[in-house]
């Protein structure tokens, strides 16, 4: 059970967690056509009464445009807006991640995105490392990522994430911690909430947006980190094969950060990984604030 932040933004209002609750008719629960986001935050360890957040504008932007997808206008400065508020009101002491969902609220029968309510709320919950920092061991998935003629994958879709669950279930019931799902054509997509990198003869190679990923936000921040840091970096397709030899394997996610990939299926990689960690400890530097040359990713509230 999380440690969930005591206030929530639900109906329009800020109110205690527990009070925030959903009827079981919801529309969403029964199609899946809800859109979320997951943001982390920390408290600034310069200043105990502020927190940081980590690049709060494109979240919005994401799940702003995750809404649209399902036929519902919701502004990314309302989102914004409401977050720094939800923030404001919970004044959290540790590392904590929030979670903005819009969602179709009618009570109501019929898959539809027309001529039904929809609803925005916000909640959080305390969360430290998601996946171990030491590394992870990963199954190739006999599940595969979805295609976005058939869902649109630009957006975070709830219903999307029956895929996820499957892969992440089928990995950790064979003995292995994540799931690597191939697209349709065969080619390396990402993990079941991260998107993945390898790096190969010095050179950082992530799957580009034709293989089906989500437009992950700690995903454009490795690329443009590596890339200043003058790191040779590719977008291009990946096969299956390669990740088997490749020098190093990363995920990259909200919640997973940078996460080292230690073995993917019977093969194990080496424990030497210069990019990975040069990449890891930059973004740190980064979310805590400590890095000037990206203060713009990094979002300080005050609880006044
Ligand atoms: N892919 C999927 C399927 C995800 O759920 C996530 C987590 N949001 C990511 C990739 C990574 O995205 P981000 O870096 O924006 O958290």
């Amino acid at each position: 059970m999380h440690n969930f932040l005591p206030i929530s933004y639900f109906e329009g209002q800020f109110c205690p967690f527990e009070d925030a609750k959903i009827s079981i008719a919801t529309h969403a629960l029964h199609y899946g056509t809800g859109a979320f986001g997951g943001l982390r935050g920390i408290p600034d360890p310069q200043n105990e009464n502020r927190v940081l957040l980590f690049r709060l504008d494109r979240h919005c932007t994401r799940l702003s445009k995750s809404a649209r997808l399902l036929n519902f206008d919701l502004p990314a400065d309302k989102i914004q807006h409401v977050i720094t508020e939800f923030v404001k009101h919970n004044s959290p002491k540790t590392s904590f991640y929030i979670r903005p969902f819009v969602y179709t609220s009618d009570l109501g029968i019929a898959p539809r995105l027309h001529n039904v309510k929809k609803d925005f709320f916000v909640y959080g919950l305390e969360l430290g490392d998601y996946l171990s920092p030491e590394g992870v061991s990963c199954r190739v998935s006999s599940w595969y990522r979805q295609e976005d003629r058939s869902l649109p994958l630009r957006g975070k879709i709830s219903g999307a994430y029956i895929t996820s669950s499957l892969a992440k279930t089928e990995a950790v019931e064979a003995g292995f911690d994540e799931a690597i799902l191939m697209n349709s054509q065969g080619k390396v997509s990402e993990a079941s909430g991260m998107n993945i990198f390898i790096v190969r003869n010095g050179k950082l190679i992530a799957p580009g947006f034709e293989q089906d990923i989500l437009e992950g936000i700690t995903r454009d921040s490795v690329l443009q980190v590596a890339q200043d840091l003058g790191i040779d970096v590719i977008e291009r397709p990946v096969d299956k094969s390669e990740l088997l030899i490749a020098d190093e394997v990363f995920l990259s996610g909200t919640a997973a950060k940078v996460t080292p990939v230690r073995q993917v299926e019977n093969y194990t990689l080496s424990t030497v990984r210069p990019i990975t960690d040069k990449i890891r400890e930059k973004l740190s530097a980064i979310t805590e604030g400590r890095d000037p040359q990206y203060k713009d990713w990094v979002f300080g509230i005050d609880l006044t």
